[in-house]
């Protein structure tokens, strides 16, 4: 008997018919391989399938909406099993800011409940149609108003979880403070389905700000740009959002902006002021203030088709950039805020250097970019190439005092990188966690690998998106 055919004897329906593509790869376009894809509906279901696959030493690869970028739920073989079914609100108390969701409830359906009480889920990690509440915390998610609100694991008050050889743990709940044992919770907050496979968590929520008001404030340069970007941090302004794009950037992008790209503009501040209309108001005023000096323009757009129409130009650039080659290689590097010009200035050298085009974008107010090489996927040559050019990219993040991923997590691409920034004993007690939770290290086995990797192992080539 296959092990899908032992595993339906087990768990009937729950297992599917085949290894249906979607289920073997994310973002990364990584191929992966398994022998089964089981999709529980409850949380007691998803732990009777691990103590199965535990029991069995048979890998098993959690999976959420499958819009990673490092190749985190990338099967190698074993068990896929995806947490779709697991898609139940089991508590919303707007009143009390609070939600209690399955670990499947997709980041859109989450965001757009809330907001029809009148409430925000903060953070705002990018392809929430598709990416879910379990793989947002599982990766620590970010996105572009992380800088005033804080990455999703900020906003995690409990979390349940399926842990190695089989049982149910629930950590905190509808609790706003916590500080009773070691947090647990934080543990499995970003451990990329290593430790354990989330079922449910609990959240905080926020009252939705009256108003969102982006600012685009366009100048002819990087040097400009990024003076402006510390001139709002060092004024005390408190936008909801900072983000910075370069020059190739905007050129990918250009032909999209709403309402034709301002001539001259080589760089692009993107603020956003939010909360009361005067608040806002005030907060938008100070941004230009502060950061307008010297500016080649700036739009402030007041309608809401106008302030939508500008976010989702942003969000788009990713795909824009994309299809200038076919294919990116793209990281999530994290340096000081101070040293973002220099990171996007090196990061262009790099490409230089490696005879690719470089661009970088990204959240910058957290220091963390977007740091992207075009491709073309088919080009193996060029890929190998981006490879060493990333390798680059990690030596110039820790250099400058930061750390290879600010988002998405080492997965399968960056393993064994974070070996650069940690001194030998942290990688150690990284290593021993691992152990703790998954002794028999079946669980996604593989990613988030801390330590260096063994003598002529190497990643696999992958554009990352
Ligand atoms: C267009 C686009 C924009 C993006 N923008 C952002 C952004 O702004 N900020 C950001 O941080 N990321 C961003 N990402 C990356 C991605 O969206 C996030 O990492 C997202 O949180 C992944 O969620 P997912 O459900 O798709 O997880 P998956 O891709 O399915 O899995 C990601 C990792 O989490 C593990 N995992 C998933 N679910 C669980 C679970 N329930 N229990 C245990 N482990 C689990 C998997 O094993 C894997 O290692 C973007 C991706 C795309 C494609």
């Amino acid at each position: 008997m296959s092990l899908e055919q032992e595993l339906r004897a087990e768990f009937g329906e729950a297992v599917l018919e085949g290894t249906p593509g979607e289920y073997l790869t994310d973002f990364s376009r990584l191929p992966g391989s398994a022998d089964a894809v089981v999709l529980p509906s409850t949380a007691e279901g998803a732990t009777a399938v691990l103590a199965w696959c535990y029991e069995r030493d048979v890998p098993v690869t959690p999976r959420g909406g499958g819009t990673g970028v490092a190749g985190g739920a990338s099967p190698a073989g074993g068990v896929v099993l995806a947490l779709d079914r697991l898609d139940r609100v089991r508590s919303f108390e707007p009143e009390l800011w609070r939600i209690h969701v399955e670990a499947g409830v997709t980041t859109g359906r989450l965001q757009e409940l809330v907001r029809g009480s009148g409430l925000m889920f903060a953070p705002d990690p990018g392809a929430p149609e598709q990416s879910q509440i379990g793989g947002n915390v599982a990766t620590n998610a970010g996105g572009p108003h992380a800088f005033k609100y804080g990455v999703v694991g900020d906003w995690v008050t409990g979390l349940e979880a399926a842990i190695p050889p089989g049982e149910l743990v629930s950590v905190g709940g509808a609790i706003r403070k916590d500080v009773a044992g070691y947090d647990l919770k934080r543990l499995l907050v970003g451990s990329e389905g290593t430790l354990g496979i989330i079922t449910a968590v609990w959240l905080k929520l926020l009252p939705a700000p009256e108003v969102v008001l982006p600012v685009a404030i366009f100048h002819s340069g990087r040097r400009e740009g990024c003076a402006a970007l510390v001139n709002v941090i060092s004024s005390g302004i408190v936008p909801a959002a900072l983000e910075v794009l370069d020059a190739e950037t905007l050129a990918c992008g250009s032909g999209s902006f709403p309402g034709g790209m301002p001539e001259d503009a080589r760089f692009l501040l993107l603020a956003e002021a939010d909360g009361s209309r005067d608040e806002a108001e005030r907060v938008a005023a100070e941004l230009v203030e502060v950061a307008g000096a010297g500016a080649v323009a700036i739009q402030a757009p007041r309608d809401r088709e106008g302030i939508t129409a500008l976010w989702r130009w942003r969000s788009g650039l990713a795909f824009a950039a994309i299809a200038r080659r076919g294919g990116v290689v793209a990281e999530d590097i994290v340096v000081p805020v101070e040293r973002v010009e220099e990171a996007m200035e090196e990061t262009i050298a790099i490409g230089l250097r490696h005879d690719l085009v470089a661009l970088a974008f990204g959240h910058a107010g957290d220091g963390n970019l977007h740091s992207s090489f075009l491709v073309d996927p088919q080009n193996v040559d060029e890929l190998v190439r981006a490879e060493a050019a990333v390798e680059d990219l990690f030596e110039l993040a820790v250099r400058l005092g930061g750390s290879v991923s600010g988002e998405h997590g080492l997965g399968l691409l960056k393993r064994g990188q974070l070996a650069r920034q940690w001194g030998p004993r942290a990688l150690e007690l990284h290593g021993e966690i691992k152990r703790l939770f998954d002794p028999k290290n079946l669980l996604n086995p593989g990613k988030k690998l801390a330590g260096p990797l063994a003598p002529g192992e190497q990643p696999p080539l992958a554009t990352r998106s």
